[in-house]
């Protein structure tokens, strides 16, 4: 359950990797330009096609991104399918500072550092209604290799795995695009919402 005054705490969005979590915020960054800021990551992974600097990731090197740890620059950080990512103390602060409510998309391991913050964030987890269906999206994406595509199926068993522990607040199914798109609104927004049920995930 998340309630009206959750509007006021970020908003942490985790799944796994091709669950649609990108397209989802894309739709509400759209619908809503100036109520949400995103959490713009650093990552050592190069970008995909359309991706650009300083909007989706900041993209920095190996040495840069330790240069960044080393200085305590992160809130979080993790080691995704052979590369980093961290949240950064900046990228959340400006979010904030511009007065809109901070969404974070990290995985489970970023998700198990905030909650040692006083960050105090609300946690949602999309899901995907089976893993077939998540097989066929990271495939239809288009952006992994063979391999690549195996690496972060096998993490998305770790992140169903979490998410089966309670780790989340809230947990929305995206299986009808639509749908997703609804829920998401209206748990940024604030309101309380009745968590959909984790699907087995077992196929
Ligand atoms: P993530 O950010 O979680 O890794 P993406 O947003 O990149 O995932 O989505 C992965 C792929 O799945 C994209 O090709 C996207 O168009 C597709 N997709 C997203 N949501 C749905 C849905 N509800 N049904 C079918 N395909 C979807
Ligand atoms: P992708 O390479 O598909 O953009 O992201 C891979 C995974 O890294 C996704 O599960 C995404 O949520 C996660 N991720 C993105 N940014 C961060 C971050 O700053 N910290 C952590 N821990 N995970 C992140």
């Amino acid at each position: 359950m998340s309630s009206a005054k959750d509007v006021l705490r970020p908003l942490v969005i985790s799944g796994p990797s091709g669950v649609g979590k990108s397209t989802l915020l894309q739709r509400l960054f759209a619908q809503y330009p100036d109520k949400f800021g995103f959490s713009v990551s650093h990552t050592t992974r190069p970008p995909r096609p359309g991706e650009t600097e300083g909007k989706q990731y900041y993209f920095v090197s190996r040495d840069k991104f330790q240069e960044l740890l080393k200085q305590g620059a992160f809130i979080e950080h993790a080691e995704f399918s052979g590369n980093f990512y961290a949240t950064s103390f900046n990228a959340v602060r400006e979010v904030s500072q511009a007065g809109r409510r901070c969404i974070l998309d990290i995985e489970a391991q970023g998700v198990r550092q905030i909650k040692q913050t006083n960050l105090d964030p609300v946690y949602l987890f999309i899901s995907p209604p089976t893993l077939a269906a998540l097989r066929a999206r990271l495939q239809t994406r288009g952006t992994e290799t063979e391999a690549s595509t195996s690496k972060r199926l096998a993490t998305a068993l770790k992140e169903i795995e979490y998410a089966k522990e309670g780790a989340h607040n809230v947990v929305i199914v995206n299986d009808d695009l639509e749908r997703a798109c609804d829920l998401l609104k209206r748990v940024a927004l604030g309101e309380e919402i009745a968590s959909d049920t984790l699907p087995p995930l077992d196929d």
